[in-house]
């Protein structure tokens, strides 16, 4: 099995998931005490998130390239990004090692395209659904038709993943209000939903919505499993 490096800690309550997801994902596959081989980098979120909200994305850049290079230097045989916003550096961090970056956005798209759809929901925080660097790959490498919610609901769902579920808060009144998003999304032609932030299926739960939720976390987990046992 190859190992699996992860830039983590942004939120920590994402990355606990994503380990949990890879050893459980490694078990099924592999049965017994087979678990995965991880190298977790976490880095301290309140720097890097002030950092976002200043529009300091060259410095974010150099921080994550340097932490994929720790990884790929102490044995990583590919990186992962551990939250959809970040993937807006994923390129420079790409071009920066020699082992592959497993991209959230290719991983969902994969996985919305084997269910047949092709026009879907993204919810995430506002740089994921308003800048181009997640929307476009989604459409121009993999044919999507993307919906964002109207601003109103893109601010309550941004205010909700900082103020609350990167801070451990999930709370029952959040979680209808991003359920009635995403059946906003769903009136508006969506035929799935995509949880683009790697803590909204904490929020979210076994919670069902009328279309297919898709949860960025464990499909970009899964994918990395996928990848460690090929
Ligand atoms: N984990 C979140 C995401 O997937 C938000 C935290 C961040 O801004 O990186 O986008």
């Amino acid at each position: 099995m190859k190992t699996i490096g992860l830039i983590g800690g942004m939120s920590w309550e994402s990355s606990l998931e994503y380990y949990r997801i890879l050893n459980q994902t490694t078990q099924a596959r592999r049965g017994g005490l087979h678990s995965a081989k991880v190298i977790l980098f976490s880095v301290d979120f309140a720097d890097l998130a002030a950092m976002q909200h200043e529009g300091q994305w060259s410095d974010i850049s150099a921080i994550l390239v340097e932490a994929a290079q720790q990884l790929q230097m102490a044995g990583a045989s590919m990186v992962l990004i551990c939250t959809n916003t970040m993937h807006l550096v994923a390129d420079d961090v790409e071009a920066r090692i020699s082992v592959p970056l497993v991209h959230i956005a290719d991983a969902v798209a994969e996985a919305i395209k084997a269910q047949g759809l092709g026009r879907v929901g993204l919810l995430g925080t506002r740089f994921t659904m308003e800048q181009d660097f997640y929307r476009q790959r989604l459409v121009e490498n993999h044919g999507l038709e993307v919906i964002i919610p109207n601003d109103a609901g893109r601010a309550a769902v941004h205010q909700i993943i900082y103020d609350e579920l990167c801070q451990g808060q999930f709370k029952p009144e959040s979680r209808q209000t991003v359920l009635g998003i995403c059946q906003e999304l769903v009136e508006a032609g969506a035929e799935g939903v995509i949880l683009g932030c790697t803590e909204l299926e904490l929020l979210v739960g076994d919670a069902t919505a009328t279309v297919p939720l898709f949860p960025t976390t464990r499909i970009h987990a899964e994918a990395a499993v996928a990848l460690a046992l090929s």
